[in-house]
């Protein structure tokens, strides 16, 4: 992956200094990118690195602008423009980004909410539309890990939402160099904001790698164990043996052993990474295809499409049932994103305008 890389004279920044600017002030979304493409970051709750970085060396190979590391972070610098203008295709609003397609529904299967993100990658699966796909698979209790899936089970079984970190961008990186060539991921906002990255940086001139980005819409994720104490301390319950956890309508709802329990998110403030307030998009502007439950009935998904590949992935679901979108809900919510966002001198790169 490194072959394209030319000479440098100069040191430039490099892992140390997505360090200093993301990974030390908590500001990193553990998406994994920094790690996807360069054996000498490991991924241990946080990147870290395990040898040298190659450019703490005089005169080596140059690694991107400043370290393809600190390049593809989504919380450094980011054109979200230029972002659009090369993978996405449709009309500008001015709150969702790109859009070709908003509409709401759902196909028969029982996902988190309406299935449709199981169902895209079944059918996308189905049709060869790519060869396999990075999913998020429940472990340890109700942590989150990704996952390559490559065959029908494997994409049901990463059925559901787990509201916790997974690094899915690192799965990138390993799923090409296995040989995989057309891969779709699923992601948080954060998350393909990295792969777009990543794929402009990196991936734009290897003709054949062919990615779909599938966002997941998104208003804040939490730490494992800060949210099981919480669960614990205001449910009663344990996170880790729940059957599902679901948000919705500003409520935490927590279903175990067949009985549901709730409470409002706000009440679960001081578990969210520090990483989601400084976080602007909710719906995954920058993904082919965006799903998220706001804006929707219960048991139905809202689905925003943003480019060409997006609409032909989704053309696929055949007997798809539509039912109303609530725009207007979609986006307040989505406001309401950007107005939690703690402003102040120390934010990340990202949103520095
Ligand atoms: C951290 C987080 C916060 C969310 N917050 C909101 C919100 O505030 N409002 C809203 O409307 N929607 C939110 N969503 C999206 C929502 O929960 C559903 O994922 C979405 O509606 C798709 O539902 P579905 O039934 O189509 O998914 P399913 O068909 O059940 O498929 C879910 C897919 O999501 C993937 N996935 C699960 N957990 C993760 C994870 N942690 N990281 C990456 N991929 C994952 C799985 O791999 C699976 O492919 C959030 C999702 C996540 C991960
Ligand atoms: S990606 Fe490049 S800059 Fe970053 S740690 Fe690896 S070699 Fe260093
Ligand atoms: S690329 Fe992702 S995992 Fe790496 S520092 Fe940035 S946010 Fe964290
Ligand atoms: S709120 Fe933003 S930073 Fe946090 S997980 Fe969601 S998309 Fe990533």
């Amino acid at each position: 992956m490194f072959e394209n890389f030319v000479p440098l004279v100069r040191r430039s920044g490099g892992f140390k200094l997505l360090k200093e600017r993301v990974i030390d002030k908590d500001f990193c979304t553990y998406c994994g990118a920094c790690a996807s493409f360069c054996e000498h970051i490991v991924l241990k709750g946080r990147p870290e690195l395990v040898e040298e970085c190659s450019l703490d060396f005089e005169d080596v190979v140059r690694c991107g602008e400043a370290g393809i590391c600190h390049d593809v972070c989504p919380m450094t610098e980011t054109d979200e423009r230029k972002l659009e203008d090369t993978f996405l295709e449709g009309d500008r609003d001015p709150e969702l980004g790109i859009v070709r397609t908003l509409t709401a529904g759902s196909r028969g299967v029982r996902g988190q909410d309406g299935g449709v993100v199981t169902c895209l990658l079944l059918a996308g699966l189905k049709n060869a539309f790519f060869e396999c796909a990075i999913v998020a698979l429940r472990t340890g209790g109700f942590r989150a890990e990704p996952s390559i899936a490559a065959s029908p089970e494997e994409i049901q079984e990463a059925k559901g939402t787990k509201y916790m970190a997974a690094p899915m961008v690192s799965k990138l990186g390993e799923a090409i160099k296995e040989g995989k060539r057309r891969i779709a991921i699923v992601g948080t906002p954060c998350e393909i904001r990295a792969v777009r990255k990543l794929q402009l940086a990196l991936l734009k001139e290897i003709e054949a790698i062919d990615i779909i980005t599938i966002g997941l819409f998104c208003f804040e994720n939490f730490d494992y164990d800060l949210l099981a104490d919480k669960t614990r301390e205001l449910l009663g319950l344990e996170l880790g043996g729940a059957e599902k956890v679901q948000i919705r309508k500003g409520r935490f709802i927590v279903r175990s052993n067949g009985e549901e329990r709730s409470c409002k998110v706000a009440a679960l403030e001081d578990a969210i990474r520090t990483n989601c307030f400084y976080c602007d998009d909710f719906t995954a502007r920058l993904a082919d295809i965006s799903v998220g439950s706001v804006g929707s009935p219960e048991g139905s998904s809202t689905v925003i499409i943003r480019s060409k590949k997006g609409e032909a992935l989704f053309n696929l679901l055949e007997d798809f049932v539509s039912v109303k979108v609530e725009r207007e809900e979609l986006i307040k919510t989505s406001s309401l994103k950007k107005e939690k966002i703690k402003w102040g001198n120390d934010l990340p790169p990202a949103l520095k305008r």
